[in-house]
C-alpha cells in the first residue's frame, strides 16, 4: 500500500487544482515559508476525518475553505481526494486502487466518498484502522509530536503501539458490543 496521489480544490491555500503524484519511495516536498508545504499535510489529515480545527490550524471548520486573497475571490467548498495504491490489498476493501474523499461547503455541508460512493465518516476510520494511516495513525507525525509522544500520559501511547499491533479494530468492536 502506498500514497499515489493527492488532489485539492479550494482548500487552504489551494484555490485551483492542486495534484502531487507520488512513486513508492521517498518524496521530499520543499518551497519557502508559508507556501503551503503544512497544507499538503493538513489537507491529508482532514480527508482521513480529521475533526478538529485547531489540530488543522484554524479556528472552525469552514477555515480549510479557501479565503480569498487581494485579487482572488473566495471558494464555495474545499475538496480533498487522496488515492492510494492498495494492490496488496492491506486495506480490507476489494479494489487495487482506494480513494477517499471529503468536501466541505460554506454552509456546513460537508460529504465524504469512497471510490466516488458516498459514505459515513465512520467508514473511512474503519478501513483504516490498525494500518497506522489514519487521523490519529503514525503515519503522519506532526511538528512537536515526537515531544507529546515522549512526554504523553502511558494511556496515550499505548494508542499508538495498539495501531501497530493491529488490535484497534477489535477494542473499537468491544465498546460497541458494551453499550449494546
Ligand atoms: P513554513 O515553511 O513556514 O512551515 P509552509 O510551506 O508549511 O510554511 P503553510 O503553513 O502550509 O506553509 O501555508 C500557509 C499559507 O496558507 C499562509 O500563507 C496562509 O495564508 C495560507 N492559508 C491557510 N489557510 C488558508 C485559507 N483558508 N485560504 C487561503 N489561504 C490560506
Ligand atoms: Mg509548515
Amino acid at each position: 500500500m502506498y500514497l499515489k496521489k493527492i488532489e485539492a480544490q479550494g482548500f487552504k491555500s489551494f484555490a485551483n487544482k492542486m495534484v502531487l503524484e507520488f512513486n513508492p519511495g521517498i518524496m521530499g516536498i520543499v518551497g519557502p515559508n508559508g507556501s503551503g508545504k503544512s497544507n499538503v499535510a493538513d489537507a491529508v489529515r482532514w480527508v482521513l476525518g480529521e475533526q478538529s480545527a485547531k489540530s488543522l490550524r484554524g479556528n472552525n471548520m469552514q477555515d480549510v475553505i479557501f479565503a480569498g486573497t487581494e485579487n482572488r475571490k473566495p471558494q464555495g467548498y474545499a475538496y480533498v481526494g487522496l488515492t492510494i495504491d492498495n494492490s496488496d490489498h492491506m486495506l480490507a476493501i476489494d479494489f487495487d486502487e482506494v480513494t477517499i474523499s471529503r468536501r466541505v461547503y460554506r454552509s456546513g455541508e460537508s460529504e465524504y466518498l469512497i471510490n466516488g460512493g458516498a459514505c459515513r465518516l465512520k467508514d473511512i476510520y474503519e478501513l483504516f484502522y490498525d494500518t497506522g494511516v489514519g487521523k490519529e495513525g503514525y503515519s503522519i507525525i506532526g511538528q512537536g509530536q515526537i515531544d507529546r509522544i515522549l512526554s504523553g500520559k502511558p494511556e496515550e501511547r499505548r494508542e499508538l503501539f495498539d495501531e501497530a499491533a493491529g488490535i484497534v479494530k477489535f477494542k473499537k468492536r468491544r465498546q460497541v458490543a458494551a453499550k449494546k
